[in-house]
């Protein structure tokens, strides 16, 4: 199958950065259990886009440090065959960091693709299944019938509850309830 994998918050765990520059630069406090939705309330629209593209300096992505289970699940699913798309909304300037990152904590991957319009670039390329925090993303997948995944947070747990996403509180998990999917996929292929 056709697998896409988003980065923060799917890959490592992005709220301990954002909030910690969060307060750094501007003195807001973001405590992760109350962000219950994706907005960040306390910031203005400029301030957010800021701070996002300051967590998405090459320091900061080099330095991130992989969810447990993350790169094994992957490499396990690439070994069986399917596709590993890599997808941020990070700036094209963000591309050679990121490659350099996820070569470093050796993750496999076929195509990485850092650029905002991630839906769109997901049905070019017929992808079956994305795994995504974000509420939107999920949804718009959902619209566009590719199967939305998501390890669980504050700001997603309502939807997880309510819509047919695949949720799992940690990689080990999401391994375990993509599989059946990720089987009947292969034997399709064969078939
Ligand atoms: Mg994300």
């Amino acid at each position: 199958m056709r697998i896409a994998i988003d980065i923060d918050s799917t890959l490592y765990h992005y709220w301990d950065l954002f909030s910690l520059l969060a307060r750094r630069r501007f003195g807001v406090t973001l405590p992760y259990e109350e962000q219950v939705t994706y907005d960040v309330s306390p910031l203005r629209q400029e301030q957010l886009a800021a701070l996002v593209s300051e967590t998405h300096r090459s320091e900061h992505i080099l330095s991130a440090t992989p969810y447990d289970g993350a790169v094994d699940t992957i490499r396990a699913w690439h070994e069986a065959g399917h596709f590993i798309h890599v997808t941020s909304h990070r700036a094209e300037t963000a591309h050679e960091p990121t490659v350099a990152w996820l070569q470093r904590i050796g993750l496999p991957f076929d195509e990485l693709y850092c650029s905002f319009d991630k839906i769109s670039r997901c049905r070019q390329i017929q992808i079956d299944v994305l795994i995504d925090d974000s509420p939107e993303n999920i949804l718009r997948a959902q619209d566009e019938g590719i199967v939305p995944a998501t390890i669980a947070h504050p700001w997603n747990r309502e939807l997880c509850e309510e819509e047919a996403v695949i949720c799992a509180a940690d990689w080990h998990q999401l391994g375990e309830r993509l599989a059946p999917l990720l089987a009947a996929g292969a034997v399709q292929a064969r078939g």
